[in-house]
């Protein structure tokens, strides 16, 4: 039976804050060229060397929530105290529109919505550190959080973990050159099925 998104596919990448998600999505955006990534909107301040419209749409809150009540999200959510985060239902239409697969780097909840959303024409992969030491050596050592910030996700990715029961593919992220080899095939045969 064919679903109501056709032959449309979906990557889903999800996994606590620091564990490689968005490493291991840059590498499948790398190579795979029928991928392309949804570019989410977001109301943090841009980090250093992030580009509006490239790495997110950064956005006001004020504009974020015209946005909520537009009905322009897939799903939208506030991942941390007053930071909102959204997939536009316009950027999946843009990237199936050209024929590609679009990719997500969403949180466990945002996953969550996702998955419920697309269904079978979505792989919704857990990415994870070996363990919480070196998750938390990981987000100290990234150096683009504060002290605070890093004590708040690692306390979310506690909770956060619990959620890869629910995955249809669990990556755990140790030596950087296994892994992306593992996400390759992993990737190479969902596009392919
Ligand atoms: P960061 O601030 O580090 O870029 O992202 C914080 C968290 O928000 C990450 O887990 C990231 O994957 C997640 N995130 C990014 N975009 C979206 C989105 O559109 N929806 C949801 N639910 N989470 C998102």
């Amino acid at each position: 039976m064919l679903s109501k998104f056709g032959k449309h596919k979906a990557i889903i990448f999800t996994g606590p804050s620091g564990g490689g998600k968005t490493t291991l999505s840059q590498y499948t955006l790398s190579n795979f060229e029928e991928v392309e990534r949804s570019i989410s909107v977001t109301t943090r301040l841009p980090r250093e060397g992030e580009v509006h419209g490239v790495d997110y749409h950064f956005l006001s809150v004020d504009d974020f929530k015209k946005h909520i009540e537009a009905g322009d999200f897939v799903e939208w959510e506030q991942v941390y105290e007053g930071l909102y985060y959204g997939t536009l239902l316009s950027e999946v239409e843009r990237i199936w529109e050209a024929e590609k697969v679009v990719l997500f780097v969403v949180d466990v909840i945002g996953a969550n919505s996702l998955k419920k959303y697309f269904g079978e024409n979505s792989i919704k992969i857990f990415v994870k550190t070996p363990t919480m030491e070196i998750l938390e050596k990981r987000l100290f050592s990234r150096g683009t959080e504060t002290r605070e910030n890093v004590l708040n996700r690692l306390k979310k990715a506690f909770h956060e973990l619990k959620e890869e029961v629910n995955a249809d593919a669990v990556i755990i992220n140790d030596v950087l050159s296994t892994t992306q080899n593992e996400v390759y095939q992993l990737i190479l045969s969902y596009i392919n099925r």
